[in-house]
């Protein structure tokens, strides 16, 4: 009895117990907000920190929307980070990071048409569109890179009778800085299509992308040295004209810069040597960035890879997919660590008939501030269509320069000075630079390599009035513009 008695008194207790916490607990959550912990964006040099107030990882267009439309100040938007001077971010901004925004939406084989969210890579599209034995137009030589940031850039590749990738758009989707989704192509809103691609995320954030494709192929490697005055004369007459050319670039060696080794890749009939159709995303690479790191830390490895390795490496036959040779993966360049030293990339644009002035210019810049080049890779593009910012505004030869540099200030400080030399010589040759990399040059500069800056910014003025999209290079640039135009917030 009592033994009953005492368990009704504890069940008492119990229940009593549960009301009170019930009561006395607050399920509203009135605790201080939890504080958004400041975040680092950077690029793959570390040569740029910066601090961001809050990343977003937006799936979907709605997500987007309403990051702009739910906040007020700065929006910068970053791809593969592959940019190496602050082009992705700005300090206190709200960063768009589009990585996990990458669904294939729609892939016509027949039509040779697929459409993207913009922040998939080249390697994941390579995996849908290869079954279907169909390319990418044009890509950069790597394919980790976000289609986004490769239309922000208006890159290209070392694809013969191509040029801008802007030349392989069909349309893209924008969402403007007021939360407004527009489509453009050079049919539709066409002013913006040629400010967006090419525009360095200052325009709109590139929501959806829908590119042409053309066939995956076999292509055979063939190779030649020469000397570099004669490499003008051979391009012309073996390369240029010839529709069976897919990829080709020629290297200038480094310290002397006066051979050149030409590398191209013609469709074939021939077998493969390399049956696999892409390079695997998960392969490792050991001996590569050694490679690398050995010839840029003396010129006895630049002498090495010119007289024995590159000799050796191109007496093998090669026939492959043209898609495993557009799936190289950045990784067989990655060195063990950036902290002391950092490998950089640089590139200039000259009209083709200025090909020898410029390289001679070029080497002699080098060879003055002793500067740590590992290669120079020459390219050919053909006009751009019609982007405001475009860096092929004729037929021109691009020069590709990889270069070691120490990340010290005084390091930084001395590339500095080559980088401007540099601009100023390709600037002579009514020729550009290119904007994705260390933001070394001056506004003038600036000006004289993208004549068409003027349109850019007015257009950027009105698509959006309260500067919101901004990043390093539009801080630089677009900020002491704004500041000159009359009626203009000064910010
Ligand atoms: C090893 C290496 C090799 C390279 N080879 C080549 C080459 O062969 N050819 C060539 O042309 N370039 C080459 N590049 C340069 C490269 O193409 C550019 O840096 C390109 O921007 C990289 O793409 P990403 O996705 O990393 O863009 P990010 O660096 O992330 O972004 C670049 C710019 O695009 C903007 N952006 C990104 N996504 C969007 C979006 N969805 N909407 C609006 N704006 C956006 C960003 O704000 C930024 O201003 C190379 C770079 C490296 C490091």
């Amino acid at each position: 009895m009592i033994k009953v008695f005492f368990k009704i008194i504890a069940s008492f207790l119990l229940l009593l117990g549960l009301l009170v916490t019930y009561i006395f607990i607050d399920f509203d959550d009135n605790s201080p907000p939890k504080k958004e912990q400041p975040t680092i964006v950077n690029d793959i040099t570390q040569l740029n920190p910066i601090e961001v107030t809050r990343v977003i990882q937006p799936t979907s267009i709605k997500e987007i929307v309403e990051a702009i439309k739910s906040s007020s100040g700065a929006i910068s938007i970053g791809g593969g980070r592959f940019s190496q001077g602050g082009q992705i971010a700005y300090p206190d901004s709200i960063h768009l990071d589009m990585r996990s925004f990458n669904k294939v939406l729609a892939f016509d084989a027949t039509k040779k048409q697929v459409t993207v969210q913009s922040g998939i890579t080249w390697r994941d599209l390579q995996e849908v569109i290869d079954p279907e034995n169909l390319s990418i137009k044009i890509m950069q030589t790597y394919a980790n890179f976000t289609v986004g940031g490769s239309l922000s850039v208006n890159v290209h590749g070392r694809y013969i009778g191509e040029g801008p990738i802007i030349r392989s758009v069909e349309s893209i989707k924008l969402i403007k800085a007021n939360g407004e989704i527009v489509n453009a192509s050079p049919a539709e809103n066409s002013t913006l299509f040629y400010g967006a691609i090419g525009g360095y995320g200052g325009i709109a954030v590139i929501s959806e992308v829908t590119l042409n494709l053309v066939a995956n192929v076999k292509v055979k490697r063939y190779t030649e040295k020469m000397n570099v005055q004669n490499y003008k004369a051979y391009f012309s007459d073996n390369i240029r004209h010839d529709q069976n050319v897919i990829f080709h670039n020629a290297d200038i060696y480094p310290p002397n810069f006066t051979e050149i080794r030409s590398v191209s890749w013609l469709n074939t009939d021939d077998t493969l040597t390399v049956e696999q159709r892409l390079i695997s995303q998960n392969k490792e690479y050991t001996w590569q960035p050694k490679v690398a790191e050995f010839v840029a830390d003396s010129n006895f490895g630049k002498w090495m890879r010119q007289h024995v390795l590159e000799p050796t490496l191109y007496s093998f036959d090669a026939v492959q997919w043209r898609n495993y040779e557009a799936s190289y993966d950045v990784n067989e360049l990655e060195p063990s660590n950036r902290a002391t030293k950092t490998y950089a990339l640089r590139e200039y644009f000259v009209p083709v008939e200025s090909f020898d002035s410029f390289a001679v210019k070029m080497a002699d810049i080098f060879k003055k501030h002793q500067a740590n080049i590992i290669n120079v890779s020459i390219r050919h593009a053909l006009p751009d269509s019609g982007s405001l910012l475009a860096w092929a505004k004729t037929e021109v030869f691009a020069f590709v320069v990889y270069y070691r540099q120490e990340t010290s200030e005084a390091a930084q400080q001395e590339v500095k000075l080559w980088s401007r030399e540099i601009i100023d010589a390709v600037i002579e040759e009514n020729g550009a630079y290119y904007l994705p990399y260390q933001l070394h040059a001056t506004t003038k500069q600036f000006i004289k390599a993208y004549p068409r800056s003027d349109e850019f910014f007015e257009l950027k003025r009105k698509v959006d009035p309260d500067y919101r999209f901004r990043n390093k290079l539009w801080q630089q640039h677009y900020e002491a513009n704004n500041k000159q135009h009359d009626g203009l917030a000064d910010e």
